[in-house]
């Protein structure tokens, strides 16, 4: 049996529901239904009716969204009033936190008697994913980019997925890779950090003076759940943090020195020759280049001038907010597919069609 999160045995209770995300899935869905969102990008403003959000108002400070209770229905604060894909975000997520109050009443009352946990936070962030990229539009579309494309497995579609439904790329990532199974693969995340003069030195000294200097640092990774314990994978993300990211692609360069020692498999390297990547793509042959198993995509980013990302919304309310100034770019998205054969008894992530539960008020 998988592990029970902390509010499986209410959603049950409450619902019938196998598990509160379940519950959270199922009322996203029966949200976008009552709002007709059937076409990407989700209106997020669309869907405030059906949960009884009288609207968006400003407020100055650090908290990007947060949900407040008036007696004839909720209001979002927000700091950004702009429809940027972080703030889309935002707002998803606390139309998701009104699934914990029964709308019915006036004011609206909170079905779970404890205030808000890290576990409802993350049920929140289920719950924002299913409402901007709901799982069947999100699997379409990206048949539909393939088929136009006219191959199977590109890195170019995080990009068209991340235009199309405006989120982020990182909440792209997670959604083909976490949620809905859709890619077999890695995704990461890459920034490259501005040389400090020291650094600079060291560099001329280097065999390949002609690289770019500053490290390569991990923003984001995205990696299928049943993959973390039988492949290494570089772990930690920034997101939400106000510092920059400090997980090192140079624990790559470690274990491709032997100092550290992957566990499981790892793969072949093979960059299309035309990148110029400079040390991502050394440090990724020496980690992956030596031993067999499955080739390394590396895209270079921007896609095109102007899409350049910051990193995702999604953080708990309350979470101060990083200055977007703090916020790296992302420079490269790395791809490590990971063959089906080595999932071996791990389960499929949940499809795209579980039976909804629950009530669409909000109501036991
Ligand atoms: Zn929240």
């Amino acid at each position: 049996m998988s592990s029970r999160r902390p509010y499986d045995g209410w959603a049950e209770a409450m619902f019938g529901c196998a598990s509160a995300e379940e519950w959270v899935r199922g009322m996203a869905w029966e949200t976008l239904a009552g709002a007709r969102q059937e076409k990407p990008p989700i209106g997020v403003e669309a869907l405030f009716p059906a949960r009884r959000i009288l609207g968006c108002r400003y407020r100055a400070g650090p908290c990007e969204a947060r949900l407040m209770v008036e007696h004839a229905g909720f209001v979002i604060e927000t700091n950004e009033l702009r429809s940027t894909p972080r703030a889309r975000f935002s707002r998803a997520h606390e139309v998701a936190h009104t699934f914990f109050y029964d709308i019915s009443s006036s004011p609206p009352r909170r079905l779970l008697p404890s205030h808000r946990s890290k576990e409802e936070e993350r049920l929140c962030n289920v719950g924002a994913a299913e409402l901007l990229m709901p799982a069947d539009l999100f699997a379409q579309t990206l048949r539909q980019l393939d088929m136009a494309a006219g191959q199977g497995f590109r890195l170019g579609a995080v990009g068209q997925l991340s235009a199309a439904f405006k989120v982020s790329f990182p909440a792209v990532a997670r959604r083909l890779v976490e949620d809905l199974g859709l890619w077999d693969a890695v995704l990461l995340g890459c920034t490259r950090t501005r040389p400090r003069p020291a650094e600079q030195r060291r560099k001329e000294r280097r065999p390949w003076p002609d690289e770019p200097a500053g490290d390569w640092r991990l923003a984001w990774c995205a990696k299928p759940a049943w993959a973390a314990r039988s492949l290494f994978i570089p772990s930690g993300s920034s997101e939400g943090a106000s510092r920059p990211p400090r997980i090192r692609i140079k624990a790559l360069e470690q274990i491709g020195r032997g100092e550290l020692r992957p566990r499981g498999p790892v793969t072949r390297f093979e960059p299309p020759s035309a990148l110029r990547l400079g040390n991502l793509a050394r440090t990724l042959r020496s980690v992956f280049g030596a031993q067999q198993g499955y080739p390394v995509h590396i895209l270079p980013l921007p896609l095109n001038p102007g899409a350049r990302q910051t990193q995702p919304a999604s953080q708990a309310c309350g979470a101060p907010k990083a200055s977007e100034a703090a916020q790296p770019s992302l420079d490269a998205l790395v791809c490590i597919p990971i063959p089906r054969r080595l999932r071996g008894s791990h389960p499929a992530p949940r499809g795209s069609h579980t039976p909804a539960c629950g009530s669409g008020d909000g109501r036991p």
